[in-house]
């Protein structure tokens, strides 16, 4: 075990080193595709740039996945570390580079292991608000290309916890989330006669005020909600009222009910302020669900994380979302968090950071969890 924790340590290099966009992760993809080949999986390419790895040991029925994401971030990395991004302007900030050691470790682990039944490694791409679950699954139909898994489980690293921290959360363990685009088109005129004028900024303000209104008096306060303005661009003179500008933010909650009611008020609310003024809007929303554990998939693990972790967490969420939710709409099973807090000063333990490097260490927390997962259901 300790080799194959050194040799994913090195392969986690190769991959930091050439981090690629959303659906775009060819690189990533060609290599992983020869890694996983060589450990005798047949590797089926799934749209768009992703692949599903198979192998299949004795007579068994059952059937286990893993799903590791593979796409980076756009940042220029400021990590200086010895293996830094050699894409200029793209980094893994987001440990991805991880996720793809750890499931390639786990084919690695299964080409000597005689399980009995059939393993499924899913590397997808555009995890990072390019669907890329969903374009697996729908476009890709990567249900109709494989054996339905019985139990599916994803890892995500997070920096918060300390190397050797496993978190179990039974239910919803990152939010839901939408995603909006606003435009809003009124009346440009010259700034002495705003009476001339429709003005869109008078009325995107009023709009980023009333979206506070639905999350503290239109929703109970034990269920939580964040409505985030996160642009509102419009406008470049000191003296003209702009035609039109544009604003975006997102949507999070544990509770897919709340967040698709709270969007419809949103797009009325907008509809009405807009036609208050003589104002027209164009408006584009896109939501993932909850990422909601199986509580069977947690309890199902529980003694096996206890054996390998230094320390459990339960019940922790957190506001973030992850397009992993998709697939645990369709199978039963969970998302897992490892801590992989580095130790180093120089490096800064925030996802999405320049300066973020996750630490090697987790990785064996990581393989040797989903090791096991293969030795007690694949039996
Ligand atoms: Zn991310
Ligand atoms: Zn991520």
């Amino acid at each position: 075990m300790e080799e194959l924790i050194g040799w994913a340590k090195e392969i986690r290099k190769e991959f930091h080193k050439i981090p690629e966009i959303g659906l775009e992760t060819v690189e990533t993809v060609k290599k992983v595709k020869k890694i996983m080949t060589g450990f005798g999986f047949t590797v089926i390419p799934i749209e768009k740039n992703s692949c599903v790895c198979i192998l299949k040991k004795g007579k068994g029925e059952k059937v286990l996945a893993f799903r590791a994401d593979m796409d980076a971030l756009l940042i220029s990395e400021e990590t200086g570390c010895e293996f830094s991004s050699k894409n200029e302007g793209c980094m893994h900030a987001c440990g991805h580079d991880m996720h793809i050691s750890m499931a390639l470790a786990v084919g690695n682990f299964a080409q000597g292991y005689d399980f009995n039944g059939t393993l499924i490694v899913i590397f997808q791409s555009g995890e990072e608000g390019c669907d890329g679950s969903e374009v697996m699954l729908k476009e890709g139909k990567l249900l109709s290309k494989i054996p339905k898994p019985d139990l599916i489980y994803g890892i995500h690293v997070w920096p918060e916890f300390d190397v050797g921290t496993t978190v179990l959360t039974k239910g919803p363990l990152m939010a839901s989330s939408s995603f909006f685009q606003l435009q809003i088109k009124g009346k440009g005129a010259h700034g002495s006669t705003p009476q001339k004028s429709i003005d869109p900024i008078l009325i995107g303000s009023q709009i980023v005020v009333n979206c506070q209104s639905i999350v503290s008096r239109l929703t109970s306060p034990f269920d939580p909600l964040v409505l985030s303005v996160t642009a509102f661009n419009g406008g470049s003179s000191t003296n003209v009222i702009p035609e039109s500008v544009k604003m975006m933010g997102t949507f999070r909650s544990y509770n897919d009910q709340l967040r698709i009611r709270s969007e419809k008020v949103f797009i009325k609310m907008i509809n009405n302020t807009c036609e208050m003024y003589g104002a027209t809007n164009k408006i584009k929303l896109k939501g993932l669900p909850t990422t909601t554990n199986d509580e069977g998939a947690i309890d199902y693990i529980h003694d096996l994380a206890k054996e390998v972790s230094k320390k459990i967490v339960y019940d922790y969420q957190t506001m973030a979302s992850e397009d992993f939710s998709l697939f645990l709409h369709k199978i039963k099973g969970a998302f897992i968090f490892i801590g992989c807090k580095n130790e180093d000063q120089k490096y800064v333990n925030k996802l999405h950071h320049p300066k973020n490097l996750p630490s090697s260490n987790a990785l064996g927390y990581g393989i040797k969890l989903f090791a096991k997962i293969i030795e007690k259901h694949l039996k």
